[in-house]
């Protein structure tokens, strides 16, 4: 063997060995979550604009005090559709989100770019399955340019939030309060949204409390 192969022999060895122990790290830097909180994963259904993710992401790991992964993107939802309402029906999707059995999270909740619906009512802001813990919000009647009026990115930012605190709330086992400034109000339009705004009134915080699920780490 000449001393070039052995020196390449050797650099081999180096490599593999570097390769491994940076693995590791990694692997150490992911298990960043010491005080075992709880996790959320964000699913984006079709194209989701990243700014939106990312600060859905940041939002609820502050509110639930839970960390968030932002999940691989899913196929848009083609087969909610329904070609008369042309809007999706928003069990179909939860369902799907469902299927996929994502293991290791409390919560998941979707983010769709596409109207929804539910058989009852003409449409909805969003949805949630109790028992599957499963959650999904629509972006489309959050924007300005749903109601004609000009773009306003820290008004749509807002009402994502209040969506999905919303939705992730029904997940708790809130059902719809009666309190118009609490975020678990029913919005039938989006001035109820801008109006309940991103906080739980004093009673559904109680029962958010109560199940030891959230706000404090177990
Ligand atoms: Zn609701
Ligand atoms: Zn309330």
């Amino acid at each position: 063997m000449t001393s070039t192969l052995k020196c390449n022999y050797k650099l081999a060895i180096i490599t593999i060995l570097a390769l491994l122990l940076n693995s590791i790290f990694t692997k150490t830097n992911y298990a960043a979550n010491t005080d075992m909180k709880k996790i959320f994963c964000i699913i984006p259904i079709g194209d989701i604009d990243n700014n939106i993710l990312q600060y859905t992401q940041m939002e609820l790991e502050k509110r639930f005090n839970v960390v968030v992964d932002i999940g691989r993107q899913i196929e848009a939802p083609t087969y909610a559709y329904h070609k008369h309402k042309k809007q999706y029906n928003s069990t179909k999707i939860l369902n799907k989100i469902h299927n996929l059995k994502l293991t290791g999270y409390d919560r998941i909740l979707g983010l769709v770019n596409v109207d929804l619906y539910v058989p009852e009512r003409t449409f909805v802001f969003g949805g949630a399955d109790i028992k599957k813990k499963v959650s999904v919000i629509s972006l489309t009647r959050l924007k300005q340019k749903f109601y004609d009026l000009p773009e306003d990115s820290a008004l749509f930012n807002y009402r994502t939030i209040i969506e999905a605190v919303h939705e992730l709330g029904h997940t708790y086992g809130l059902y719809h309060c009666k309190d118009n400034k609490c975020v678990m109000f029913l919005s039938n339009t989006i001035d109820d949204t801008d109006h309940k705004g991103t906080e739980f009134c004093s009673n559904c915080k109680e029962i958010m409390e109560k199940k030891k699920d959230i706000l404090k780490p177990e």
